[in-house]
């Protein structure tokens, strides 16, 4: 008597694949970034959309417009059509960095065959909480968020108020101060 071990942890309502588990399961708001400019790039977006709302632990709780966007860069290529998503998530960054580039490599047959080239489907991640990671392949808060319209304008719509953990400037201060004037065109529903 009294020294009956009371689990101290319930046992999860649904059986977790352990291969797909953090060690620490934090859910994080994450956000990520979509965009395409090859084939017909709104089926692609919503297709893509839809994939990621599949991956495990996950789901989809916020979803910007799409913006039609100049491509920016050396490579003459046609005008994106990008949006950003908010995910919740109980992977670590590099589970989901996996997850998304076996979206971009299955369903869309991405083939990295020109750097910055034309794709059917580019994810990136953005965001991840407040966390800051600085690895080989892996770098978040995206490096060049801040300096990107195409990204900043749909992340405004659905985080207007989110700090970026390094540069301790929300996402609307970051558009206001970003130079260029790169095209950027919110497409309108209806
Ligand atoms: P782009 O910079 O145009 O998005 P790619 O999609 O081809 O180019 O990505 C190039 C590499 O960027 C990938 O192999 C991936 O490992 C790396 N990468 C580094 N940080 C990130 C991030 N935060 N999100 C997505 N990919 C990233
Ligand atoms: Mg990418």
């Amino acid at each position: 008597m009294g020294d009956e071990k009371i689990p101290l942890f319930s046992k999860p309502p649904v059986e977790l694949n352990p291969d797909l588990c953090s060690n620490h399961l934090v859910e994080s708001d994450v956000f990520i970034g979509l965009g395409s400019n090859l084939g017909d790039r709104e089926m692609n977006l919503l297709q893509g959309i839809a994939e990621v709302g599949k991956l495990p632990l996950s789901r989809i709780t916020a979803l910007s417009s799409f913006y039609e966007t100049e491509a920016v860069g050396e490579i003459d290529q046609p005008d994106f059509l990008n949006g950003v998503l908010r995910l919740e998530t109980g992977l670590t960054p590099r589970q989901l960095l996996s997850g998304l580039q076996q979206i971009e490599a299955g369903p869309f047959r991405r083939v990295r065959s020109v750097p910055k080239g034309p794709r059917t489907m580019d994810l990136d991640i953005l965001l991840f909480g407040s966390a800051a990671v600085f690895e080989d392949g892996l770098v978040i808060p995206h490096p060049r968020l801040h300096e990107r319209r195409f990204v900043l304008e749909p992340l405004a719509e659905i985080a207007p108020e989110f700090q970026h953990p390094l540069l301790r400037k929300t996402i609307s201060e970051l558009l206001k101060m970003i130079k260029g004037n790169q095209r950027v065109k919110k497409i309108q529903e209806g």
